[in-house]
């Protein structure tokens, strides 16, 4: 099948990166066509720029032959936020990989968009310093892509997500040229042009630099295991310990069927017969950190736990915390397919949500594996499925939707960090009025961006998006209030 794009377009992209550095053979396209959700399109090139001003040629190409700009980092992404649905030339920020700067004294490191997250700990670990965003894709996300879609992780309940940790911003807008947002400083003066980019998922423009703000490593840490009979004492116990006066550093629950799938393989020591599992962190001062963990455990103890665990050396800590990193990749190995769902709820719903995601998947015959940062109230059910069955996609799917609806109806919303992209667009009807989006189209015209970087994404309708599975569900079960 011949690409689409241009003659041309392509030698005007291979004059801006290097004609080594960009791919257009249908073959090399397939694997930029879908991030790690289910959607996906081919787009018309792919390239590798080496610098902004590669990347501001790049933008200017796109430009003059009229093409849309799809920014990427690894394509982890969960809600379809690189996939081309309008084709396009992907711009893969993986070259600009460089950690230009770190200063210690000043905790403020200067980074290229391509630096993948886990790199960066490892560099600032004998520093004692960290990022704070810790995605679970930490070993293979981009910061570019923790920028553009504000990612969060298990730390994120003590420390947010990561638009509290960047302070500058490098980026390359639609008409090509390279401007800077933000600063060096905690409040930089003007207007916050840096806290409205964060979270854009790539339609205002290309990150292609990020000055972040770093935190001290804590002097103690006290990793627990709590272990209860079910879900729903779980999901008690984490309104009952941030009741307690504690707000740990992560707090993570794991259900059953995800423990079934990561211990044999992982031997973290999560009890096979355990109806969820709570991996609970606090940090801190030792006599601080002794008091908070002495309250978890009276919490967890109050809701039902059978145990709770301590894990007092660092390999005792990473093994517990290596079965929650590698827990959707086990799903991954034991299912043909999954769709990884992520809404957020208030906590103290977590037990009636939890009840009825389960019920609603054994009613769609879907199993539902649960791993998910419970103190923030950001669920990720993973409905299992074989895309190979007559309808399978479309069950699981509208299954998704109906748990997005649940999430919203208890006073939550439709993304607790993966973004909304290209699988939730339509669900934004669900949570913000007709003059909430106005004003949101209207940030986008403003940066000149609307048909250049990333169309058809975060907002419904725009020009030429074909409205798909999502639009259709979101139409059929728009009337709030009937599921719960
Ligand atoms: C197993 C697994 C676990 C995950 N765990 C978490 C988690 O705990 N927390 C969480 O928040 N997310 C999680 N994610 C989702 C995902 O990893 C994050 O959203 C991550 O930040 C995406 O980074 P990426 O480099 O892969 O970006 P991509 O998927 O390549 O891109 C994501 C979005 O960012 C835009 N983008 C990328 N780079 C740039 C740039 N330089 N400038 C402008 N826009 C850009 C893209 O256009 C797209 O809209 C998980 C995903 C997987 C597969």
């Amino acid at each position: 099948m011949p690409t689409t794009a241009s003659p041309a377009l392509i030698e005007a992209l291979q004059r801006a990166v290097g004609s080594q550095h960009v791919l257009h053979a249908p073959e090399d396209l397939i694997a930029y066509e879908y991030d790690a959700t289910i959607d996906r399109a081919r787009p018309d090139a792919v390239l590798f720029p080496a610098t902004a001003e590669q990347v501001a040629a790049v933008v200017r190409a796109a430009n003059q032959y009229d093409v849309p700009v799809i920014p990427r980092g690894s394509g982890t992404g969960l809600s379809g936020g690189t996939v081309p649905v309008k084709g396009g030339v992907v711009v893969a920020l993986t070259r600009m990989n460089r950690i230009v700067e770190v200063d210690a004294v000043n905790r403020v490191a200067v980074v290229e968009p391509g630096v993948v997250n886990l790199q960066l700990q490892e560099a600032l670990a004998p520093l004692r310093l960290a990022w704070a965003p810790d995605p679970s894709s930490q070993r293979i996300c981009t910061v570019g892509g923790n920028i553009a879609n504000n990612s969060g992780g298990p730390h994120t309940l003590a420390h947010g997500s990561t638009v509290n940790h960047v302070l500058g911003l490098e980026v390359v807008v639609s008409d090509g040229r390279v401007i800077n947002l933000g600063g060096r400083v905690l409040d930089a003066p003007g207007i916050d042009l840096r806290g409205l980019f964060v979270g854009s998922e790539g339609t205002l423009g290309i990150v292609t630099q990020a000055t972040i703000r770093l935190v001290p490593a804590a002097p103690d840490v006290r990793t627990m295991l709590a272990i209860f009979d079910s879900v729903d004492e779980a999901s008690a116990a984490v309104s009952a310990i941030i009741r307690n006066g504690v707000i740990p550093v992560a707090l993570e629950m794991l259900d059953q069927e995800i423990i079934k799938l990561v211990e044999p393989r992982i031997h973290a020591g999560y009890p096979l017969d355990a109806g969820a599992v709570l991996l609970i962190e606090v940090e801190g001062l030792s006599e601080g950190v002794a008091v908070e963990a002495d309250a978890v455990i009276e919490a967890c103890r109050a809701c039902g736990a059978r145990e709770v665990r301590s894990a007092d050396t660092q390999p005792a800590r990473d093994k517990l915390w290596e079965g929650r990193k590698v827990g959707i990749g086990a799903i991954g190995a034991a299912a043909p397919a999954f769709y990884l769902l992520d809404g957020v709820v208030p906590r103290t719903k977590l037990p009636q949500v939890m009840r009825r995601v389960l019920e609603l998947s054994a009613q769609y015959g879907f199993k539902c594996a649960n791993i998910f940062h419970a103190g923030d109230g950001n669920l990720h059910p993973n409905i299992m499925f074989d895309p190979q069955e007559e309808g399978a996609t479309q069950r699981v799917l509208d299954l998704g939707g109906e748990i997005m609806r649940l999430c919203v109806d208890v006073g939550g919303s439709i993304t607790g960090e993966h973004g909304i992209g290209l699988e939730k667009r339509s669900y934004m009807e669900w949570v913000f009025s007709p003059p909430d989006l106005a004003a949101m189209e209207r940030v986008r015209l403003a940066f000149g961006s609307a048909d250049r970087f990333n169309p058809c994404k975060i907002l419904p309708g725009g020009h030429g998006c074909a409205t798909g599975h999502a639009d259709e569900l979101a139409r059929h079960i728009a009337k709030p209030g009937v599921y719960i």
